[in-house]
C-alpha cells in the first residue's frame, strides 16, 4: 500500500495513491492542505488533478482528452503560484475563484491549486478563507505545502490537513491543532463533525486503534450536543479520549 521511500519513516502517511481512491470513493474533501516536500509537489499535484479532471473515472491508464491534456493547458486548472514580491496576491486569488463560478468545462471538477500555499500573502489568505467554507461542489482546492505549520489555523481547520512522506512524522502537531480547534469556545457540532471526520481518516489510514476510539467519543458528543447542547460534558468526554502523546 504504501511506496518504498515513505516506508522509512514510522507513519509513512497517505500516499497519492490513498488520496486518489479517497476522492473515487466520495471521501475526500474540497479543500486539502496538503503537506510535501517541495520537490515530489509536482508529481503529487500531476496525479492527483489529473484524477480529479479525469472525465472516465480517472483510471491509472485512462486516455481521455483530460488526462492526455497537460495540467497548465486544461481550462478547468489554475495553479496559483507567487508572482511579484513572492507573494500569492488577493486580487490574483479573486480572479481564480470568478473564473470558477461558470461552472467546469471539460471535467467533472474544477481544480484550484495554491503553490506553495505559505505564499499567500495576509489579504489573499483572508479570501480565500471564506471560499474554502463551502465551495460549490465541483470545486477542488489543493493547497500544497512544504511547512502547514506557517499557514494560519484558520486555514488549516478549514481544509482536510495531509502530510505525505516524511512529513507524515509531523502527525502530532495536527492532532493538536485539531484539538485547538475542538478546545475553543464554544464548541460546536460543525468542530465535533469535523474532528470526526479527521479521526475517521486517520483510522482508515493508519489502522490505529485510538483513532477509532476517538471516532466514537466524537459521535457520541455529537449526539449529547445535539440532545441538549451540553458542549462542557461533550468536551471533557473528547479531551480525555484525545490520544494525544500516542498519536503515531
Ligand atoms: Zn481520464
Amino acid at each position: 500500500m504504501w511506496t518504498s521511500t515513505a516506508m522509512k519513516s514510522s507513519n509513512p502517511g497517505p500516499s497519492v495513491d490513498d488520496l486518489i481512491r479517497l476522492h473515487q470513493g466520495g471521501d475526500l474533501a474540497q479543500a486539502l492542505l496538503i503537506s510535501v516536500e517541495a520537490p515530489s509537489q509536482p508529481a503529487v499535484l500531476q496525479r492527483l488533478a489529473h484524477s480529479i479532471l479525469c472525465e472516465e473515472g480517472g483510471s491509472p491508464d485512462c486516455r481521455c482528452r483530460s488526462c492526455q491534456t497537460p495540467l497548465a493547458n486544461h481550462p478547468d486548472f489554475v495553479e496559483l503560484a507567487p508572482t511579484s514580491a513572492r507573494t500569492i496576491r488577493r486580487d490574483e486569488v479573486e480572479e481564480a475563484v470568478a473564473a470558477t463560478a461558470a461552472g467546469p468545462l471539460w471535467s467533472p471538477s474544477r481544480v484550484i491549486v495554491v503553490r506553495p500555499a505559505e505564499s499567500l500573502g495576509r489579504e489573499a489568505e483572508s479570501y480565500l478563507l471564506k471560499h474554502l467554507e463551502e465551495p460549490p461542489a465541483y470545486v477542488y482546492y489543493l493547497l500544497l505545502t512544504e511547512v502547514p505549520d506557517a499557514m494560519i489555523a484558520t486555514i488549516k481547520s478549514r481544509c482536510q490537513v495531509w502530510r505525505m512522506g516524511e512529513h507524515a512524522a509531523e502527525d502530532t502537531d495536527l492532532a493538536r491543532g485539531v484539538l485547538q480547534d475542538i478546545s475553543s469556545q464554544p464548541l460546536t457540532m460543525n468542530q465535533v463533525v469535523r474532528a470526526a471526520y479527521w479521526a475517521r481518516e486517520q483510522y482508515r489510514l493508519t489502522g490505529r486503534e485510538h483513532w477509532l476510539s476517538l471516532w466514537d467519543t466524537l459521535s457520541e458528543a455529537f449526539r449529547q450536543l445535539e440532545a441538549n447542547g451540553n458542549d462542557e460534558l461533550a468536551r471533557a468526554q473528547i479531551l480525555r479520549q484525545w490520544p494525544m502523546g500516542e498519536t503515531r
